[in-house]
């Protein structure tokens, strides 16, 4: 009799319906538990959602910051400025965003259930009793009408998520007081918005609502906004932060959030008092982990709660793999995807490659975007990789000058020796599109010789990537005879 292996996915986001895929066409029998809908957070609250709003965001500040550069006229009204007349209906805005979010995790349920996975509503938990004779494991699932099913499974899999931090004196109510899974609901936009956190959660939603018109005050605990991305980068954002009017208020820690009325007063560490309408509190998230019988399991968790897995997904229990933000890894969609694949890849027995994060191409969507590959500047200073970088400002690029974009540069890392390059930086509108053939560059071990010698459209953004690449060539050569 032919053995087919069992797989029980517990959660449905891209690190749990990935992996369905990936299990289901290498002839698993497939079930994915999940609470909330398919896509997880990823699609219903999370990137999707927030990319939605960003995408009416950008359109405004696109507008906005060129049209009387490039010979827009906007008929004035007497008392209102061009931005005003542009103005944004928030409600509509924010059904849309609804509708599509629903609308993708319908279509990722149907190509799921397409492929022959079954999918069961519920909460999932590992059952007591670890490992049975066969190796297999109990999986408990709680559905929504009070009922518990027993599923057994040859390998698990944990993508259970994250959701968000909240902090114990600024407590959100969904109306006032919002974390970033609520902000859908507002009919209105908020017209003095404080976004409490400046990672790249609070940065992307500080500028969209900047841009959407609310009169924005980001709180800041570090010296700078996105104190984990490449410091230059982080410069030129919050520098075109300050010039759109946004109060970017660093080295303040909010200590609580009190709502009072129709207004809400954030205290920050040093004794300050700051009035909004709006909070947004953007302070990180907690990972989906407590009450699974994880432990009891002999799953390691670390101190955040995260599981601890290796470069294959596993964890320290035998049959149990795990993906995604509950793990903590990277907390992006697409390596939740992978560290998805790679577990069934490895639990099937099939062709298997470690998860390699240093070919991890990532973006934060504010205007200008960030996007970046590879090694940093951080692992530059500290030694952890030794690279020549070269950093060209968009300025000089023809086409970012008919496109009046002033801002943003190309940054490119490669190894002294070899010009084997090894990281890049793009800071441009659109800079999400613009890493690809850097990321392709470091993924493919390409040279800085290679990447100049591609043709680049004339005039294209791009080309600066191409002329990175010739003066690091130079650079090289010059570093290395020196
Ligand atoms: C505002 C915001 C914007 C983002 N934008 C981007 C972006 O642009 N690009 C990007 O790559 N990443 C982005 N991310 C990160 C991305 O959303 C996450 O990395 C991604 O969702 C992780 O996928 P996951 O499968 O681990 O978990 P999730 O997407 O969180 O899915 C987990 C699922 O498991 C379910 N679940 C939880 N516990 C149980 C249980 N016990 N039983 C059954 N089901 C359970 C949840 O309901 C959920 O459906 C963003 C994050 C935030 C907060």
């Amino acid at each position: 009799m032919v053995h087919v292996t069992r797989i029980v996915i517990i959660g449905g986001g891209p690190g749990g319906y990935e992996a369905a895929l990936v299990a289901a066409q290498l002839g698993a029998e497939v079930t994915v538990v999940d609470r909330d809908g398919l896509g997880g957070s990823a699609v219903l609250t999370d990137c999707v959602p927030s990319k939605t709003l960003i995408a009416t965001a950008e359109v405004m500040t696109t507008f906005d910051s060129s049209y009387e550069e490039l010979g827009i006229t906007v008929a004035q009204d007497e008392a209102a400025d061009a931005a005003k007349v542009i103005g944004v209906d928030l409600g509509k805005v924010n059904r849309r965003v609804k509708r599509l979010a629903i609308a993708q995790s319908h279509d990722i349920t149907q190509s799921v259930t397409r492929a022959g996975v079954t999918v069961l509503r519920g909460r999932g938990r590992l059952g007591g009793g670890g490992q049975a004779v066969d190796g297999s494991r109990e999986v408990l699932v709680d559905a929504p009408d009070g009922t518990v099913q027993s599923v057994r499974a040859d390998a698990v899999l944990i993508a259970t998520g994250a959701h968000p931090r909240e902090l114990p004196d600024a407590q959100p109510d969904g109306e006032r007081v919002l974390t970033w899974t609520q902000v859908y609901d507002l009919e209105e936009l908020p017209r003095e918005l404080i976004v409490v956190g400046s990672g790249v959660t609070g940065a992307e939603f500080a500028g969209a609502y900047q841009a959407l018109g609310s009169k924005v005050t980001l709180v800041s605990s570090r010296d700078r906004v996105l104190p984990g991305e490449d410091p230059d980068a982080a410069e030129v954002l919050e520098d075109v932060f300050r010039r759109r009017g946004m109060n970017v208020m660093g080295r303040s820690r909010a200590e609580s959030v009190k709502r009072i009325g129709d207004r809400v007063e954030v205290a920050l560490a040093d004794g300050k008092v700051i009035e909004g309408t709006h909070c947004l509190m953007a302070v990180g998230s907690i990972p989906n982990t407590a009450e699974m019988g994880l432990e009891e399991a002999g799953v390691k968790l670390n101190d955040w709660g995260q599981i601890q897995v290796d470069r294959v997904s596993r964890t320290s229990a035998p049959g149990v793999y795990a993906a995604g933000d509950c793990t903590g890894v990277f907390m992006l969609a697409s390596v939740a995807a992978m560290q998805g694949r790679i577990a069934m890849y490895h639990a099937l027995g099939d062709a298997v490659q470690p998860l390699n994060l240093k070919t991890v191409a990532s973006n934060v969507f504010t205007d200008p975007e960030i996007a970046t590959v590879g090694y940093t500047a951080a692992d530059v200073e500290c030694g952890k990789m030794d690279a020549v970088v070269v950093k060209l400002p968009l300025r000089g690029n023809p086409r970012a000058k008919m496109q009046g974009i002033r801002d943003g540069f190309v940054k490119l890392f490669c190894r002294p020796g070899t010009g084997i390059v090894v990281g890049g930086v793009v800071v441009a509108p659109r800079a999400s599109e613009l890493i690809h053939p850097i990321a392709l560059a470091v993924d493919a071990n390409l040279t800085v010789e290679q990447v100049a010698s591609a043709f680049t459209v004339y005039p294209s953004v791009s080309g600066s990537t191409a002329e990175a690449a010739r003066q690091l060539h130079i650079r090289k050569r010059v570093e290395g005879e020196s």
